[in-house]
Formats: structure tokens, C-alpha cells, sequence
């Protein structure tokens, strides 16, 4: 894949990591944008069965081609103008964002822009780690701040299921212990919840990450793209798994720290660490949400459950200079009325199916 195009880019002034402010961006809804995601592929070598079930992203699937992706230059370029406007945390995602070549050459760029002030910025991943023992030292290197790492159950059986291409469990557990030896921290996993599928591995996977260096975070199944058939019956909700975990760990709530946080946070009474809830269904926190995700062809969505994205790639290859790039980005934000998580209970399910959705592993978690 490509990691450098020949895209047609205005040319910067060498090394400038930094560009001046040009304001704090605030939506319809008084929401700033704190947080950008990034997805740098649409590949993934897991078809999990929640997010690209094999029906669906087999041989003959059109993934995206080299030329379509955002380059290198092209992403950092949208980060430092996005960082000017407030952007405080770059998250990488995808598909896969380790199939994407080079990647510690991405987070070596982004971890050298600076906000207006010449502060660093917080540089994250998301994979599901079949690559982190070969490739965590490097991450971590590159300036990597933040890791969160994809595993929905120990049980190797069911986790070959769920990733639906054999991987083994102690293959991602290998690579969770490397990431933390190379010095990656903090270190958080993800275990999406399905009821019926991985639902009888929640006390399992608390009490294996319990008295650990991880955080371990529950996320609710979410209705994201139109591939996995989701219905509401197989949300567990967030509520449900508190309840569960505390009967075996009495757990007790954390006050959120950070504006904007997605989880809900509790922690063992016994001093054995903390747990994450991320509740989009039940408990919706679309009032907060400061995040903005760029697609691997570079579209802008302001949500997750966008409709469409906005073309920056266009703006971009047409010879746009930063300011123009600053301009549209602005524009978009002030337009921002996005809160489907919160009028979602309100939709019927035949209302819900017609609204065209983007799939998870294009836009990225
Ligand atoms: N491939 C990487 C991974 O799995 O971590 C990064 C991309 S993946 C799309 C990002 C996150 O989205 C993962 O933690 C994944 O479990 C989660 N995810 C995917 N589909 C989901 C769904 N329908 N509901 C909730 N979370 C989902
Ligand atoms: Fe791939 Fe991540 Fe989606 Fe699983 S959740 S199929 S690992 S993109
Ligand atoms: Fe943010 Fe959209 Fe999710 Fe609400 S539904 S939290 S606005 S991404």
C-alpha cells in the first residue's frame, strides 16, 4: 500500500510542525473538536464477525486502491491543520492500521507536530495486535503514546470464531505483554459484547485482566455499518456488566477526568485496577463527543453514524493551501448537528435499516 503518493501537495516550509492558531472549532451543539481518528486502511487481516463478516468482505470484495488512500504527507498535513483548530488527540485506526507499510513513519511524523503553544500531541493506535510482537518496539520508537488492543475472549476456540481466520488468542495476548515490554503505556483492550456469542466470557476476561497493567473496557455492540445484521436483543448492556463483574469483584465508580471520555470508568475496591464502559446504546454520550474521524480516502465524518463524509481529499489533490484546508474544516464543524446515538431509541428498526450507514472497518473505531 501506498505510503507515499505523488498526490499533488502545496509545499510547506521544511519541519514546520507547527502552524498558528486558528481557533477553537464549537458545533451546532457547543461541542469543540478535541479528538481526530484516522483510518489508514480498509484492509484487515481478521474478518471478525461483528465488523467484516466473510459474506460480505470475501474474495471479491473492492477494497480501496493504492492511489485512493491518503498518503502519508496528505494525513499529517490534515493532522497540523486540524491540531491548529483545537485537535488535541490523534488516534489510528482502520481495518488493520499495522497492514498499513511504514506506519511507525506516519506516527513519527504526527508525534512531531506541535499545538500553537509547542505542546506535543497525544498519539494513539488501535489494532487488534496480531502484529505487535514484531512491530510494538517500533511503534513505541516512533513516539506512539497510547495503545488499545482488540480482544473479545481467551477462549482460543471462540476468539478463532469471532476473528473468523483461525488467529489464536495467545498470539494477541504475546503481543499485548511485548507492547507493555517495549514501554507502551498505558495499554487498554477492547472487548466488544455480543450476547449469545461472547457474553459468558465477561467475568473470565475481568478477572484475567484484573491485578494487571491493562485496562480492560466492555464495549457495547454497536449498530455501525449495515454488514453485521445487528439487532438490539444482542446488545449486553453496560449496566448488566457492572452488575456482573461487581457480584465477583466489588467495583465502584471513577470519576471521568477528561471531558469528552467515552468510558465509563469503575475500579476493584481491592486496589486491583479498573474497568471501562463504552455504553453508545444504552447510555448514549453523543452530548461530549469531540471526535471527528478522516476515512482512508480522506473524507471527513463528524460521527460515526454519518450519512456521508466530506471530501478533503478532493481539497487537498486540487491544490488547496492550508488555509483553504483550515477553512473548509471550520466550516464543516460549525455544521455539525450529529447525535444519532442519542435519537437512535427513537428510530423505528425499518427507519434505522433505510438510513445508509458506513462500516466500521472503513471509518475506524
Ligand atoms: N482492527 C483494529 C481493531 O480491531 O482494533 C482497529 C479497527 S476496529 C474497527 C476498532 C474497534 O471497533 C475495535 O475495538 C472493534 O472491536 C470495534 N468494533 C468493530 N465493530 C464494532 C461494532 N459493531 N460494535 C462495537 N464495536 C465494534
Ligand atoms: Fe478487523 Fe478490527 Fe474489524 Fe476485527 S474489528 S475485522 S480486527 S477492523
Ligand atoms: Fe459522537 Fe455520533 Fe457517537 Fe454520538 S453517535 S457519540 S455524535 S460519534
Amino acid at each position: 500500500m501506498s505510503d507515499r503518493s505523488t498526490a499533488a501537495l502545496t509545499p510547506r516550509a521544511p519541519g514546520a510542525s507547527r502552524l498558528p492558531a486558528t481557533g477553537t472549532l464549537s458545533d451546532r451543539h457547543r461541542r469543540p473538536l478535541h479528538d481526530l481518528r484516522i483510518s489508514v486502511t480498509d484492509r484487515c487481516n481478521f474478518r471478525c464477525v461483528y465488523c467484516m463478516p466473510r459474506e460480505v468482505f470475501g474474495t471479491e470484495y473492492a477494497f480501496l486502491d493504492r492511489d485512493e488512500l491518503l498518503s502519508f504527507e496528505e494525513i499529517e498535513r490534515i493532522a497540523r491543520v486540524a491540531v491548529a483548530h483545537g485537535v488535541r488527540k490523534l488516534r489510528l485506526t482502520g481495518g488493520e492500521p499495522l497492514l498499513r507499510r511504514g506506519l511507525e513513519d506516519l506516527i513519527a511524523r504526527l508525534a512531531a507536530l506541535r499545538t500553537p503553544e509547542g505542546g506535543r500531541i497525544e498519539i494513539a493506535l488501535t489494532t487488534n495486535g496480531s502484529a505487535l510482537t514484531v512491530k510494538a518496539q517500533a511503534l513505541k520508537d516512533a513516539g506512539l503514546d497510547r495503545l488499545t488492543v482488540s480482544i473479545d475472549s481467551l477462549d482460543d476456540g471462540l476468539f478463532q470464531r469471532m476473528n473468523d481466520v483461525r488467529f489464536p488468542v495467545s498470539r494477541v495476548l504475546d503481543g499485548i505483554d511485548a507492547a507493555h515490554a517495549a514501554g507502551l503505556d498505558p495499554i487498554k483492550l477492547n472487548m466488544v459484547v455480543k450476547r449469545g456469542l461472547n457474553d459468558g466470557e465477561i467475568e473470565a476476561m475481568a478477572a484475567h485482566f484484573k491485578d494487571t497493567p491493562y485496562t480492560l473496557r466492555f464495549i457495547e455492540y454497536m449498530d455501525v455499518g449495515t454488514s453485521n445484521g445487528w439487532a438490539l436483543e444482542e446488545v449486553v448492556p453496560a449496566a448488566e456488566i457492572v452488575e456482573r463483574i461487581g457480584r465477583l469483584f466489588p467495583l465502584e465508580p471513577v470519576d471521568a477526568v477528561v471531558a469528552g471520555e467515552t468510558a465509563q470508568r469503575w475500579r476493584y475496591v481491592d486496589g486491583g485496577g479498573e474497568i471501562g464502559l463504552i455504553s453508545s446504546v444504552t447510555n448514549a454520550f453523543c452530548g461530549t463527543c469531540n471526535r471527528a474521524r478522516i476515512s482512508t480516502e480522506g473524507k471527513l465524518f463528524t460521527c460515526l453514524f454519518a450519512t456521508e463524509g466530506h471530501d478533503l481529499r478532493a481539497l487537498l489533490r486540487g491544490g488547496a493551501d492550508d488555509d483553504e484546508l483550515s477553512a473548509a474544516m471550520a466550516s464543516i464543524w460549525a455544521g455539525r448537528d450529529d447525535r444519532y446515538s442519542e435519537i437512535r431509541a427513537t428510530l423505528t428498526p425499518e427507519l434505522r435499516e433505510k438510513r445508509q450507514r458506513i462500516e466500521m472497518s472503513y471509518i475506524g473505531g
